[in-house]
């Protein structure tokens, strides 16, 4: 349920409110805007079912929500959320684009693409050190040592970073390098991962499960959000089709879902999305005309030799000239780059 204030209602009035809620079970989420403040009630279904609100001095209405997510929804908190990571906004005016390789290899491959994406105006370094690969044999991250590159090699630029946490165990350890922690596509229904990022003072950007509904992907943020860390930044990176010629079909439907839906930011990665550098370009124009907050996109700087995801890899002028394509591109939708 959703209670409305009226634009007249004071203080004491929303206080009411809340004691209400609270001495009844339940949590009131507030959500303070220009003109109202909107009351998100969370908690025992049934205590919520037999609420009555409308009584109360200062209460506008009630509305019943029939969704199971709560507080990702748009109705929760009808203003986007910006995330601050330093001094960048994820969801403000700003795009944001994250860049780096697929997978953490050596300093050298490190520094070398963090020089090139920092250069082209990229805000993050992401790499993955710890890699959720298809196959057993195939090359599974460095991991801690591969956090410690990746660190050297952010801050060495002046960026920030993002990497793959794949076990709950290993949040505290990923914690101490990176500043947004990414879920990738085979966890976003890991629900005891979800349950302890929610006690993460880092930002989480959830990517969409390989064959997730939109539906499912928003009760996953919920699960992080309920847990405390309302943080959650979503990332559409292509669902599984019968199509074969791309490795997944980048589903750009769901920037429009998710603006509609839920208040939180989401970023498009056409990198997993098509599985095809040729088609990284066109894609991510296409995810900022949709209105994304920002892309994550691999960048190698000798894809031939990528020890995974090299065919979707971009070389570093390549990605340079996306990057001045994009620009202009952002000016059109009233955002910047
Ligand atoms: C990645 O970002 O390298 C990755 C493994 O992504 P996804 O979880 O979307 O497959
Ligand atoms: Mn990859």
């Amino acid at each position: 349920m959703i209670i409305v204030m009226k634009p007249t209602a004071t203080k004491d009035n929303l206080n009411n409110v809340v004691k209400k809620l609270e001495t009844l079970g339940l949590r009131a989420h507030l959500s303070e805007g220009e003109e109202v403040t909107i009351v998100g009630v969370i908690g025992d279904k049934k205590t919520i079912a037999n609420l009555e609100m409308n009584m109360m001095e200062g209460v506008e209405k009630t509305i019943r929500i029939t969704e199971k997510y709560k507080m990702v929804s748009r109705n929760f908190h009808p203003q986007n959320t910006i995330i601050n990571v330093g001094d960048i906004e994820i969801g403000g005016d700003e795009l944001v684009v994250m860049a780096g390789p697929c997978s953490v290899e050596s300093l050298d491959q490190l520094r070398e693409a963090a020089r090139a994406v920092k250069s082209a105006g990229a805000k993050f370094l992401r790499g993955g050190a710890f890699k959720p690969r298809t196959s057993p044999y195939d090359f599974q991250g460095l991991g801690e040592e591969g956090l410690k590159l990746l660190r050297q090699a952010a801050d060495e630029n002046d960026l920030k970073v993002i990497t793959e946490v794949v076990d709950k165990d290993d949040i505290a350890l990923i914690e101490n390098y990176s500043d947004v922690i990414q879920v990738g596509a085979r966890n976003m229904q890991n629900f005891q991962m979800l349950k302890a990022l929610g006690k993460s003072k880092k930002p989480v950007l959830l990517k969409r499960g390989l064959s997730a509904t939109i539906s499912e992907w928003l009760n996953a943020a919920e699960y992080i959000m309920t847990g405390g860390n309302e943080q959650v930044i979503f990332c559409e990176r292509g669902i599984r089709t019968f199509e074969t010629f791309t490795r997944n079909t980048l589903d750009l439907s769901a920037v429009a879902a998710i603006k509609e839906l839920s208040h939180l930011p989401i970023i498009v990665d056409p990198s997993h999305g098509t599985g095809r550098w040729q088609m990284v370009k066109p894609m991510a124009r296409a995810a900022v005309a949709a209105g994304c907050d920002g892309l994550i996109i691999e960048v190698h700087p000798n894809p031939e030799i990528a020890l995974s995801d090299g065919d979707q890899s971009l070389k570093p002028k390549n990605f340079a000239r996306l990057m001045e394509e994009l620009k202009a591109i952002a000016e059109i939708m009233g955002r910047k780059i």
